[in-house]
């Protein structure tokens, strides 16, 4: 029965992203209709034309953007649960992430234990894109994204740390909280996502941060002895 609930509490957060994204895409969309319906309605001086193409450009930018952050690695029929090799799909994402680290002139320095954890792997692999970019991002003058997992026990332990432009006390406080951004292009919601995919996994996190020093977030989470599918581990990229 234990079991059965937990089951349940993990479709509910599966489904609650699925039900907050249609939501947070919906706002753009409104506002791109509303302006576009506008456009439609007569000659408009010019710079009124502009102006709203413009606005309706930078909202889908929004909407994408938001895309981004939730569902990178959607696939259309996402597999509930599987075991995941911490190591290889961490170091799929920091594949991925490569070339954008390299346009900010961030490197990538990683050391990884094939630590065994049970999760969705697109939600896994989307936690840790929204965590790396969001370190990158903190590095606008270059600087090293360091990764690192270790198991120890009965638990996987990722550390994911930047030498970034660091957090305030307060934005620590808000590290999480849906719509807080410090970028002007910003969602809001990467770290968000994150957080929920963690915790849906059954595991915790601990952010440490210092302004213009950096930040380093831990992960924990269980351990689990299921071997992934070899298919997996010897999947290409
Ligand atoms: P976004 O990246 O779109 O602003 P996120 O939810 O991904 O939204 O992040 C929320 C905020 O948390 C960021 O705007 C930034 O202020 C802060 N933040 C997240 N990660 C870091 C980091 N590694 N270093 C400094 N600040 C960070
Ligand atoms: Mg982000």
């Amino acid at each position: 029965a234990r079991a059965e609930l937990m089951k349940m509490e993990k479709m509910e957060i599966v489904s609650q992203l699925a039900a907050s994204i249609s939501h947070e895409i919906r706002n753009p969309l409104t506002v791109v209709k509303g302006f576009i319906q506008l456009l439609q309605t007569g000659p408009l001086p010019r710079e009124t034309e502009e102006r709203y193409i413009r606005i309706a450009l930078e909202e889908l930018e929004r909407a994408e953007a938001i895309i981004r952050d939730y569902l990178t690695f959607a696939k259309p029929a996402p597999k509930e649960t599987e075991p995941i090799d911490v190591a290889i799909q961490l170091q799929k994402v920091l594949q991925m992430i490569a070339p954008m680290a390299h346009m900010h002139s961030v490197s990538l320095s990683s050391s990884l234990d094939h630590g065994i954890v049970i999760g969705n792997v697109q939600y896994f692999q989307q936690c840790f894109l929204n965590l790396f970019k969001n370190s990158i991002e903190a590095m606008p003058n270059g600087g090293t994204l360091r990764v690192t997992a270790e198991h120890r026990g009965t638990a996987v332990v990722i550390t994911v740390s930047d030498n970034g432009v660091g957090m305030t006390k307060e934005q620590v406080r808000r590290y999480g909280e849906p719509y807080f951004s410090t970028k002007e292009k910003g969602t809001g919601l990467g770290a968000m996502v994150a957080v929920k995919i963690i915790e849906q996994m059954g595991g915790t996190w601990n952010i440490e941060s210092a302004v213009q020093k950096g930040t380093t977030l831990t992960i924990t989470l269980p351990a689990s002895r299921v071997q992934p599918p070899t298919a997996e581990r010897n999947a290409p990229g």
